[in-house]
């Protein structure tokens, strides 16, 4: 079968007059990381410094949350620790009642700089473990220990290997409709993102339009239209490629261990044209004939006691 021709697309559900997408959507908090990962996915390593501030936050939730609900509000960066306004920022995302799940996604370097009150905000705080980056096992048993009091859960995800997602050049038309029609994060997953008013079908969105200097913005304007309803339904439904798709591999980059790079070599990376960094299986399979799962990232979740769960809900429910 002739890969353009594949149907599938991302499927949105209606629940209540919101629209429900197939998984989360990511709040972006910060662009900057403390650490620098070859590939990572939000182009962080070469990011300035840039702080979602709670006022924002409160703005695009309470545009956004009347006609759209994910299963899951992912709160990411960047390192969302660097941003001194998250516990404020987490208030908001939980008083919007946005999603039935508050996430927070964090390297795990900077644990200690989330008070109590604000950890108890959250359903589940993911810790992204990288090989080359080590967490102290101390501190991780002291998160748990900390979570476990405020019945927060901690998961922890490990990614052994990245696969290459950029490519500065730009690929022609049939290559990027190739990569589009068989990328995850668009379709299988809709990785949506909010950053700065604006909604994006995939993160790497975000960053591919500054990254490449192609002067136009994927991004959906949340602040822009009278009725945002049929807009934003309208705006899902057009499953085409993106300026950003002629610059990007989405999951079918060529695989590699993870490996932390000097953040002057980082865009080096994404050089090389599309076609000289693509994995031949995946860039050979249909996107309905590829798994789910992101073969990339291998999670962990401890059960905790139901007690810690009911307990950890209520907290929630009554500072909700
Ligand atoms: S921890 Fe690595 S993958 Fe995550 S945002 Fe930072 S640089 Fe990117
Ligand atoms: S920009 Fe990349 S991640 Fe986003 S839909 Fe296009 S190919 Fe997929």
């Amino acid at each position: 079968m002739d890969k353009s021709m594949s149907p599938s697309a991302p499927v949105f559900v209606l629940s209540e007059g919101k629209i429900v997408p197939p998984t989360h959507c990511e709040l972006i908090v910060t662009d900057h990381c403390n650490i620098s990962c070859q590939s990572c996915n939000h182009a962080s390593p070469t990011a300035g410094k840039w702080n979602l501030t709670p006022d924002a936050a409160a703005r695009d939730l309470a545009r956004l949350g009347p006609v759209y609900r994910p299963r899951e509000l992912r709160l990411i960066g960047g390192e969302p620790m660097l941003n001194p306004m998250l516990p404020d920022i987490l208030r908001v995302a939980r008083a919007a009642d946005f999603a039935p799940m508050l996430r927070l996604v964090t390297n795990g370097l900077l644990l200690d700089r989330l008070p109590d009150d604000a950890l108890a905000l959250l359903d589940e705080v993911e810790v992204s473990r990288y090989p080359a980056v080590p967490i102290a096992p101390e501190a991780m048993a002291v998160l748990r220990k900390r979570a476990a009091r405020v019945g927060t859960r901690v998961t922890e995800a490990t990614y052994a290997s990245f696969r290459a997602t950029f490519a500065l050049p730009r690929s022609p038309d049939a290559l990027a409709e190739t990569v589009f029609r068989g990328c995850k994060v668009g379709t299988l997953w809709a990785c949506h993102a909010i950053r700065k008013g604006r909604f994006y079908k995939c993160p790497q969105s975000i960053y591919i339009p500054g990254m490449a200097k192609i002067g136009a913005d994927d991004g959906f304007d949340l602040h822009g239209h009278d009725d945002l309803f049929p807009a934003l339904w309208a705006h899902l439904h057009r499953h085409e490629r993106m300026s950003s798709c002629h610059h990007c591999l989405g999951t079918m980059g060529r695989k590699f261990p993870h490996a932390l790079v000097d953040r002057r070599d980082w865009a080096r990376g994404a050089e090389a044209p599309a076609q000289d960094n693509l994995d031949p299986d995946l860039f050979a399979k249909p996107i309905w004939a590829q798994s789910r799962a992101d073969d990339c990232r291998t999670v962990s979740t401890p059960r905790r006691p139901l007690i810690a769960r009911a307990f950890g809900r209520i907290r929630r429910a009554l500072t909700g």
